[in-house]
């Protein structure tokens, strides 16, 4: 059996000329990517006002928009919602998203990582009045959140807006289905109970079920040796009836070229499969310290540039692989960007944390783990 799915592709993590300046997008590489991608029959590109230092939506001007017809594609954007200060930013910040990107409309519209401490500047600001308003008024063909809370807020919401709202867009994946922190299934079944579509961000949860310990890798390959890790965690993200699109915050050619073969023709994972992941996802949690996504969210806000999601996958990397070769990569880090030791538990960071992850306080202890 195969079902539906659209290989969304999230551009967030694009190919780079310059690894150390996330702004540096090899256009050369990202539109081969694109071309390949189209090529294949997908269509749905996802950026956002922040991602790449804001430049996010221009690459996808100069590498998509300029370069095929606008009818052929599909974009969406998202409100940055911790710029919003009152009902008169949302005109502003939609007007320079349209003109950074060159589009006159978007396909879908979404207001940025709502949680506890988003969501009053989003009702301020009266967003989801006006993502109503940019709908009727064509300027969003569908409109929706992207969300990273727990369920109980979520069903406030959707019991608020429900109406307003197309889709949400969920980080969605087999290590967080039944986690307490992202109660990931919880919220997918109030988006089925709202009959809202489903956008799924961070299925290979930034990377971590790409790469799992030798052990767990070779779980996989005696229960089923058809699938690479990533193939499962797609599989897994793409089973549920609601979900539409996957997004996949692909970084090069070669892991455009493997998701898109994924896709081509999606096989959803079967009960036997669900039950086989959920006892990997319970070995693979034992082993995570810290459940950072890598979102980058945190590393805007900090005054001293802490590279923060670089420490905590360095950290997580050293708890799972116990490798010399992680505490060099740390050292080389640290010797060109603030180490661990350096935060000044100022807070800056902690409200925007999708993972509600205490950051100071872990780095402190990754700074013990690495020794600065
Ligand atoms: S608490 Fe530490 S990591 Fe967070 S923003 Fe402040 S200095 Fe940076
Ligand atoms: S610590 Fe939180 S905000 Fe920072 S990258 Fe990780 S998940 Fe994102």
């Amino acid at each position: 059996m195969s079902k539906d799915v659209m290989l969304g592709f999230g551009a967030m993590r694009l190919p780079l000329t310059d690894e150390n300046n996330d702004s540096k997008v090899d256009d050369e590489e990202f539109s081969k990517m694109i071309d390949y991608y189209m090529d294949q029959g997908y269509n749905y590109f996802d950026t956002s006002y922040a991602y790449h230092q804001e430049k996010s939506e221009e690459h996808l001007r100069t590498q998509l928009v300029e370069r095929y017809p606008r009818e052929s594609f599909k974009i969406a954007d998202k409100m940055p919602t911790w710029l919003l200060t009152g009902p008169e930013d949302n005109e502003r910040l939609v007007n320079v998203m349209l003109e950074r990107l060159g589009i006159t409309y978007f396909d879908v519209f979404l207001i940025h990582n709502i949680n506890s401490a988003f969501l009053p500047l989003a009702e301020k600001a009266e967003t989801f009045q006006y993502i109503a308003k940019m709908k009727e008024e064509g300027t969003a063909k569908k409109v929706g959140i992207s969300y990273h809370d727990k369920s109980d807020l979520l069903e406030q919401i959707l019991e608020k807006y429900g109406d307003i709202l197309d889709v949400v867009q969920l980080q969605l994946n087999y290590l967080d289905w039944e986690s307490n922190l992202t109660e990931a299934r919880k919220n997918y079944e109030l988006c089925e109970k709202y009959g809202l579509d489903v956008i799924v961000m961070e299925p290979v949860k930034g990377g971590t079920l790409a790469k799992l310990p030798d052990n767990i890798e070779q779980e996989f390959k005696e229960y089923n040796n058809e699938y690479t890790l990533p193939q499962w965690a797609l599989r897994f993200a793409g089973t549920p009836k609601n979900v539409k699109i996957i997004l996949s915050g692909m970084s090069n050619f070669q892991q455009t070229k493997d998701n898109c073969e994924v896709f081509k023709d999606f096989r959803p994972i079967n009960d036997e499969e669900q039950e086989f992941l959920q006892k990997i996802a319970d070995e693979i949690n034992k082993l995570i310290p810290i459940p950072c996504s890598y979102c980058g969210y945190c590393k805007k806000q900090c005054p001293k540039e802490i590279p923060i999601p670089d420490y905590f996958e360095l950290y997580n990397n050293q708890s799972l692989y116990k490798l010399e070769s992680i505490s060099a990569i740390y050292g080389t880090t640290s010797a060109v960007n603030t180490p661990a030791s350096g935060c000044i538990e100022c807070g800056k960071c902690l409200d925007i944390c999708p993972q509600k992850i205490n950051i100071p306080e872990e780095l402190k202890k990754v700074a013990k783990e690495f020794g600065q």
